[in-house]
């Protein structure tokens, strides 16, 4: 009988472990950023198959065709025109991000002035800035600048370069679901370093990347993630691409551009 309790209490312990630390646990990354500041824009995942890796992230389509926002298990795009649709399983992504999220902590923002005011608070919730982190915050946007960018023909320009042509959506006082990633800063060259947001309206018809916000009495979920598994292409685009440099300001300026057309 002893023997059978502790063969039980064994038991119990690995499915406990397997919880906390588990693969759901981990971020799941197509390619890497510099491919993607480089003008590689193939998609190597489809969307279908980047569901089978997450249920909640962003990212983007073939041919830079718009901002992905995953959320509850739907990949919704986000063209330049604004008109957010449902994707086909077979559409590739050559960049994107996901992970099953599961909530491990949550926390009210009573009011953020800013995108970087809401980013300090979110932080301060944080139990360290060494692990990846998938953020999910429900609310009403006060304010809300987003963007989205225009499909791209070959041969590919750098995303430096399309982003000057991104197209801005003001989405004040919309309700909806901000969809945030959060990477350490010890990812550049992998990832954006800090926080990467896109935005899908709760009657999913609006979204983009978000360039700034403003929120009051926002539910914010926090998933924290300890590992990543990185998917590289296999394509000869991406092997043939010269990728070695430093891209901080490349990524700086894709990010945060507040220029582009509206
Ligand atoms: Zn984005």
């Amino acid at each position: 009988m002893r023997k059978a309790l502790m063969i039980l209490s064994a038991v119990l312990l690995l499915s406990v472990s397997a919880l906390a630390g588990g693969p759901g646990d981990r971020l799941f990354q197509v390619s890497v950023l510099p491919a993607l500041l480089a003008g590689d824009y193939e998609g190597s995942l489809s969307a279908a198959d980047l569901l089978s890796r997450g249920d909640f992230g962003l990212g983007t389509f073939q041919d830079l065709d718009g901002e992905m926002v995953v959320l509850d298990g739907v990949v919704w795009q986000v063209p330049s025109d604004g008109r957010v649709r449902r994707v086909a399983p077979g559409l590739g992504t050559p960049f994107a991000a996901v992970a099953f999220f599961e909530s491990d902590r949550e926390v009210v923002v009573a009011r953020a002035e800013s995108l970087a005011d809401l980013e300090r608070q979110v932080d301060a919730a944080l139990p360290t800035r060494n692990h990846f982190y998938a953020l999910r915050i429900d609310g009403r946007m006060t304010r809300l600048s987003a963007r989205s960018v225009p499909r791209q023909a070959k041969p590919w320009r750098p995303l430096a370069e399309v982003v000057r042509e991104q197209t801005r959506f003001t989405l004040d006082g919309q309700e909806g679901t901000l969809v945030g990633l959060r990477c350490p800063a010890f990812v550049s060259g992998v990832n954006v370093p800090g926080y990467h947001w896109h935005f899908l309206s709760a009657d999913r018809a609006k979204g983009g990347h978000v360039l700034d916000c403003a929120l009051e009495n926002a539910r914010v979920r926090v998933d924290e993630l300890t590992g990543l598994e990185l998917r590289l292409p296999t394509g000869a685009g991406f092997g043939a691409l010269d990728i070695s440099g430093d891209h901080s300001a490349a990524t700086k300026a894709v990010e945060k551009t507040p220029g582009g057309k509206q």
